[in-house]
């Protein structure tokens, strides 16, 4: 399936996109930028959950602001700082001070509500503004069976796609990886996690205001299994907070993304929690449920003309707020490896970079994750090499130059 042959030699390539999540809005971005003629297949429509706080760290901004997304009006807090509190009384017990960050990083330390990024890069996608071709968006197509040498994908609605690219981004249940011979090997977490979201108005009626506007990520706890982290969103109209606890607690066996509870239960939780955060839990809205996961990393990520993106190649827990960055990074690899630079590469080529570019990044932030989940030291901002050689840290994560890494790469194979 050759592609049509541009100018400059550049071939375009048909590109299907399983999933319409943060990666593989983000996926078709990056590829509608380099010429090629992208289709995402989205197996729902849009009216899923609304989701609660997302940071995105500037290795996933600065990619944001290289394809021109509109950043301000998916309506970020910037963050400053991080911030520790004493689990009990709430006392700050220490600062990390982001200081210049744009100026060291390139981008803001961006806090974001799911769904206004997730609005954003979807209408980013299609829209007839930008550069290169609109991504069509396809719905209520549910993915259900893929061969991956001929690129075809056979949908649960009888239709079919053929492509010279697919890249799956069909989340952490992702069946696109039993399609390409990969089993997944992973285990229940011992940590379970509740989010819910409180608007700035109730926090004013109750006196809580001082939670709004401090442009930070805040933590009680952290040093086992028990934490709250909370940040504001939305223009500062929103805050969320993520309480995670033992998943022994639960006399439930419900699995899923969309069980809801109880302020009252949420508050039994945590005993001895600082009573500001307890009167915040009261008044909460809309607490989910997520149980986490730890997952091995897989063997490969590519198989023919299939590669995983995002959650379906490299689940994490969220520990190191680092999912999205990490789909972020994905997408902006496979941009780099299908643009005119790399035009002489065949697909198969493409993908092997992509996949030598991203896997053993991905692998280390993955482990950390993990480690970082009961063990705060772990968590890039309070994490130093000086503690321990070897551990994950601001630097490494948001200085990371990617085109340069592809290069170097490149020019090894
Ligand atoms: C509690 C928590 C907090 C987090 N906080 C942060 C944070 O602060 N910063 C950060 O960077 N990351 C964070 N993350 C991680 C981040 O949310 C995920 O890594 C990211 O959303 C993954 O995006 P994705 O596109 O790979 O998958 P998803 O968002 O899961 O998208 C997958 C898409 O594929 C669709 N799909 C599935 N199967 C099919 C099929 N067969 N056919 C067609 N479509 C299909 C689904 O409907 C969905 O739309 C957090 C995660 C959790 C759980």
């Amino acid at each position: 399936m050759p592609g049509l042959v541009l100018p400059n030699e550049t071939p375009v390539y048909d590109v299907a996109i399983i999933g319409s999540g943060l990666g593989g809005l983000s996926a078709a971005i990056a590829l509608r930028r380099q010429g090629h003629k992208v289709t995402i297949y989205e197996r729902r429509d849009f009216g899923g959950e609304v989701g609660a706080s997302l940071s995105v760290a500037s290795n996933g901004s600065r990619l944001l602001q290289e394809w021109d997304v509109d950043i301000r009006s998916a309506k970020p807090v910037i963050l400053r700082s991080l911030i520790m509190h004493d689990w009990a009384t709430g006392d700050v017990i220490n600062t990390y001070d982001l200081g210049d960050y744009r100026a060291k990083f390139g981008s803001d330390y961006n806090n974001f509500h799911r769904i206004d990024i997730h609005n954003v890069l979807k209408e980013t996608a299609v829209q007839e503004a930008g550069k290169g071709t609109p991504c069509k968006l396809e719905v209520w197509h549910k993915a259900t069976a893929i061969d991956p040498e001929a690129g075809v994908i056979t949908f649960e609605n009888g239709n079919k796609a053929t492509a010279d690219v697919i890249i799956a981004a069909d989340g952490i249940r992702s069946g696109s990886r039993q399609q390409i011979g990969i089993t997944p090997n992973f285990v229940p977490s011992t940590s379970c996690c509740y989010r819910c979201i409180i608007s700035a108005d109730k926090l004013r009626e109750l006196g809580l205001e001082e939670f709004l506007n401090n442009n930070a990520i805040e933590f009680w706890g952290g040093y086992g299994i028990r934490k709250i982290v909370l940040s504001a969103c939305s223009d500062n109209n929103v805050v969320s907070c993520y309480c995670f606890y033992p998943a022994e607690l639960n006399g439930l066996r419900e699995d899923g993304w969309n069980i809801s509870t109880t302020p009252e239960n949420l508050v039994q939780t945590f005993p001895g929690l600082d009573p500001k955060i307890l009167t915040l839990f009261m008044n909460a809205e809309d607490i989910k449920m997520w149980r986490l996961y730890n997952h091995d990393p897989y063997p490969y990520w590519v198989k023919g003309r299939v590669a995983l993106l995002g959650d379906a190649a490299h689940p994490m827990v969220p520990d190191q707020s680092q999912g999205a960055c990490m789909a972020i990074e994905d997408a902006g690899a496979l941009g780099i490896a299908f643009s005119p630079k790399y035009g002489h590469l065949s697909v198969s080529e493409k993908l092997k970079l992509y996949e030598l570019t991203r896997k053993d990044r991905a692998t280390r932030v993955q482990s950390a994750s993990a480690r970082a989940r009961t063990d705060l030291s772990e968590r890039i901002g309070w994490s130093s090499s000086t503690d321990r050689p070897g551990k994950l840290t601001i630097e490494e994560i948001c200085g990371y130059n990617m085109h340069e890494h592809v290069a170097q790469l490149a020019s090894q194979t």
